[in-house]
């Protein structure tokens, strides 16, 4: 798949911009506070309805203005899709093919993108919330469904939260009600669990392909799912991860009523990653930590093309530089040609440009 165009209003920096982009490679080249995040942002958002960098969509509203406009035309093997956000104060609409969806989860999967930025180091060296997070985005783009759920997940787990809260601060008795929410977020838990062992799954073959190719088969990269409830596994139904979650949260009630908190589920999840067996997080290096980063976005390429039969759109911010001879060489040759790809730069130097045919270069100021 690929954007022919954009169209911004008021998003970001950009009080308006129009563009066409080519089908292949795009370069955006700047000095520091052009704007060159903010459009790969611009797409990013207008795939996933979310930022790489922020929660808070107030943010993405230019300084000046009140809401912020989004639209973009993606061509797919058989369709054209006009997609279009508008980001307001008070929420953000979305339009397909100028339909307004009503909910999210019906438009994110339109369009898939990849982005690929310095932070995403962070994967294997920072704190678990970065690796939920991580899975959330990408699955969400792959199954509509895990989206859904995963919204739902969060609107419960705070339901619950704030019900254990009063439980513990005496405001209420019913624990009948505690149960019920219990009951219906373990039904959520499950959906997310079950299909969160299945992607990681499949993101691990993808991951360690690359990764053996990237260190000349001198690593052995596993990328493992850590469910924060134990004893669940990668075989287990829906109705036995359910079961097995209801009976986690009987097992916890009395700690969750005194700490006003949900002490286990999938936001407490986790991702492992080992190289050679030894856990990544203690001992990977600089250069290993970039290996195993963009492993996983070549994985997820191939992941993406594996469920929709389209290559998603690729927005590397920044990264280029960062990688040396052999890393840019396996990340081309395995995008050249399929996904349309997007970079930004601040200088031309210290990329093979070799290996890109033709780009479209956009300066930035
Ligand atoms: P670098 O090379 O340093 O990464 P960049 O070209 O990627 O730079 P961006 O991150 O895209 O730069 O940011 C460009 C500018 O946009 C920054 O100066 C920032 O302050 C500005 N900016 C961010 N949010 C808004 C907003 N909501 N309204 C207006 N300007 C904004
Ligand atoms: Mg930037």
């Amino acid at each position: 798949m690929y954007l022919e165009n954009l169209s911004l209003k008021d998003f970001r920096n950009f009080s308006k911009l129009e563009v066409n982009f080519d089908p292949y490679v795009n370069v955006f080249i700047g000095a520091n506070a052009q704007g060159k995040t903010n459009l790969l942002e611009a797409v990013y958002f207008l795939a996933l309805t979310r930022s790489h960098r922020t929660s808070s969509d107030k943010e993405l509203i230019n300084f000046e203005a009140k809401s912020a406009t989004l639209q973009g035309l993606v061509h797919k093997s058989q369709v054209e899709v006009d997609l279009k956000m508008r980001l307001t104060p008070k929420g953000k609409l979305a339009w397909v093919n100028r339909l307004q969806q009503k909910k999210l989860s019906r438009y994110v999967g339109q369009m898939n993108a990849i982005l690929f930025s310095p932070e995403d180091l962070s994967l294997v060296k920072g704190g678990p919330a970065i690796r939920r997070r991580f899975m959330n985005l990408e699955f969400s783009q792959i199954n509509p469904e895990y989206l859904y759920f995963s919204n739902q997940y969060q609107q419960v787990l705070q339901q619950k939260n704030n019900y254990l809260k009063q439980l513990a601060s005496h405001k209420v008795y019913d624990q009948v009600f505690l149960d019920v929410l219990s009951e219906q977020l373990a039904g959520i838990a499950a959906e997310i669990i079950y299909r969160r062992f299945k992607y990681v799954a499949a993101l691990n073959t993808y991951a360690q392909d690359a990764h053996s190719n990237i260190s000349n088969g001198q690593e052995d990269l596993q990328v493992q799912y850590h469910p924060s409830i134990s004893g669940l596994s990668s075989d287990d139904s829906v109705e036995e991860i359910y079961q097995q979650v209801i009976a986690n949260f009987k097992k916890n009630k009395i700690s969750e009523i005194r700490t006003g908190l949900t002490l286990s589920g999938p936001h407490r999840d986790d991702l492992i990653f080992t190289i050679n067996g030894k856990n990544a997080r203690e001992f990977a290096s600089q250069g290993q930590q970039r290996t195993i980063a963009l492993s996983l976005k070549l994985a997820e390429i191939q992941l993406v093309h594996q469920l929709t039969s389209e290559y998603p759109i690729l927005l590397l911010d920044d990264v280029m530089s960062e990688l040396d001879y052999k890393r840019q060489t396996s990340l081309l040759s395995y995008i050249y040609g399929k996904t349309q790809t997007f970079i930004t730069t601040t200088d031309l130097e210290g990329i093979s440009w070799e290996k890109i045919k033709s780009p479209k270069i956009f300066h930035l100021e």
